[in-house]
C-alpha cells in the first residue's frame, strides 16, 4: 500500500468555494424540486447542423484517423486567418502567427509554462476566468490579481500595479468581453494596454472567447486590431461559444510569432493536436453566415433583456451586459452577509441556481453571476420566483 502525496502545486490550489453551493444543489434535486440553473456558462443551443455534417463527413476519411499536426492543418490555420481579416481587418501570417489549440482553456493553462517560472509574476484581472492564476500556479509563478471595479467599468488600473511586482511581471491576462462582468473594452483601453505592456516589457495575453455574443448589435474589438498590439502580445478565440461547440474543443491563438511559438513549442511536447475531422468542421464552422449568427445572438438578447428588466424591477442592480451571456448581479445590501449566503437564500428559496461572485475572485464578492444559458420562460419563472422568496 503506498502512500500518495499530491505535489506542492496540487496543494496551493485555491479552495473550492462552490462546494457547498454544489451540495445544496445535489439535496434540492434529490427532493425533486424543480431548480432553474443559471449558473452554467455552457449554451444550451445545439451545434449548428451544418458544422455537425461537415464532422460526419470527415470523420470518414482515413486520412483524418492518423496524428495531426499540433499546430493545426494549414487549412484551419488559413481559415482562422480569414475569418480574422474579415471580422477584425487584421491580417495574420497562418504558417507563424496562427496556433490551432485544444480549446482555449488548453492554451491560456500552458502559456505560462513557456514564458513564466519560480520568481516570475503573472498579472490577470479579477474576478475572472479561474484558468489565469491556475496556470501560473502550475508554471511555478506568482499570480497577482488586478481588480476589476465597477466604478472603473471593469477595467484594471494598469498604473496601481506594485514597482517590484511589474519589475517580475511576464505576462498579463486580459478578457474582453468579459467573464464574469460582461464589460467590453474599447479602443482607449487597448492602448493602454499596448503602451503599458511595451514600457515593461511584459507578454499581453487577451481572452476574447465571447468577442462574438454582444448585445444590440454592438460588435466588440479585437485586440489586435490596436496598433502596436502585434508586437505585445496575443489573442485567444474559441468556437466554443461561438457556434454552441463547447464539447468539441477547438480554439487557437493568434498574434505575436514568438509567443506563438513558444506557447508551441510546450504543446509539440504535451499533447498531438486536435482531431482534424474536428478541425474540418472548424473550418465550416468559421464560414458560417451571419444571419445563423444573427440568430443565435437574438436569442441571448431576449434573456438578458427578460433578466435585466425582471431583476431591475425587483430593486435589484444588475449591471447591463455589453456582450457575453451573464448577468453580474449585486447582492442586496444588508440583507445578506456575502454572495455565498445570496446564492444559497435563492437556490433553497427560489429554486434558482447561480455563482457566488467570490468564487471568480476576492474582488467578485458583492455580486452573483446569472448565466443566460435557459430558455426565455424559464428566465421569467426564476425572475417570479426570485421576487416571490426576497
Ligand atoms: C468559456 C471560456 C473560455 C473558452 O473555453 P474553451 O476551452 O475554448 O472551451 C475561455 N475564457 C473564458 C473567460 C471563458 O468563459
Amino acid at each position: 500500500m503506498i502512500k500518495v502525496e499530491v505535489a506542492e502545486r496540487l496543494r496551493h490550489l485555491p479552495p473550492y468555494l462552490f462546494a457547498e453551493i454544489d451540495r445544496l444543489k445535489r439535496e434540492e434535486i434529490k427532493k425533486g424540486a424543480d431548480l432553474i440553473d443559471l449558473s452554467i456558462g455552457d449554451p444550451d443551443l445545439p451545434t449548428p447542423g451544418h458544422i455537425i455534417n461537415s464532422l460526419k463527413k470527415a470523420a470518414e476519411r482515413p486520412e483524418n484517423h492518423r496524428y495531426p499536426s499540433y499546430e493545426g492543418m494549414p487549412s484551419f490555420r488559413q481559415a482562422v486567418a480569414r475569418w480574422y481579416g474579415e471580422r477584425f481587418g487584421v491580417a495574420l501570417d497562418p504558417q507563424t502567427e496562427v496556433l490551432s489549440l485544444i480549446g482555449s482553456k488548453e492554451g491560456i493553462g500552458h502559456i505560462p509554462l513557456a514564458f513564466a517560472g519560480p520568481g516570475d509574476v503573472v498579472l490577470y484581472t479579477s474576478p475572472g476566468y479561474p484558468v489565469y492564476p491556475v496556470g501560473a500556479l502550475f508554471a511555478g509563478a506568482q499570480g497577482h490579481p488586478l481588480p476589476l471595479l465597477e466604478a472603473n467599468g471593469f477595467l484594471p488600473d494598469l498604473e496601481a500595479v506594485p514597482a517590484d511586482i511589474l519589475k517580475r511581471a511576464k505576462l498579463l491576462f486580459i478578457n474582453y468581453p468579459n467573464n464574469p462582468t460582461g464589460a467590453t473594452a474599447g479602443e482607449d483601453f487597448f492602448k493602454k494596454v499596448v503602451e503599458f505592456a511595451d514600457r515593461h516589457n511584459i507578454i499581453v495575453c487577451h481572452d476574447a472567447a465571447y468577442s462574438e455574443i454582444y448585445y444590440d448589435g454592438r460588435k466588440p474589438a479585437s485586440f489586435l486590431q490596436t496598433p502596436g498590439a502585434k508586437e505585445v502580445g496575443i489573442e485567444f478565440h474559441s468556437l466554443s461559444k461561438t457556434y454552441n461547440m463547447t464539447g468539441w474543443r477547438l480554439g487557437f491563438a493568434v498574434g505575436h510569432r514568438e509567443v506563438i511559438a513558444g506557447l508551441g513549442k510546450i504543446k509539440t511536447n504535451l499533447d498531438s493536436g486536435v482531431f482534424q475531422a474536428v478541425q474540418e468542421a472548424g473550418i465550416t464552422a468559421l464560414g458560417t453566415g451571419d444571419a445563423e449568427l444573427a440568430g443565435i445572438r437574438q436569442t441571448y438578447q431576449e434573456r438578458r433583456d427578460a433578466l435585466y428588466a425582471g431583476l431591475t424591477g425587483q430593486g435589484i442592480h444588475v449591471i447591463k451586459p455589453e456582450a457575453a451571456f451573464y448577468l453580474w448581479t449585486r447582492c442586496p445590501k444588508g440583507v445578506f452577509s456575502d454572495s455565498r449566503a445570496f446564492a444559497k437564500h435563492l437556490l433553497e428559496k427560489a429554486g434558482v441556481v447561480a455563482t457566488p461572485g467570490v468564487g471568480f475572485g476576492q474582488p467578485g464578492e458583492g455580486y452573483i453571476r446569472f448565466a443566460l444559458t435557459v430558455p426565455v420562460e424559464r428566465i421569467g419563472e426564476a425572475v417570479s420566483r426570485i421576487g416571490k422568496s426576497l
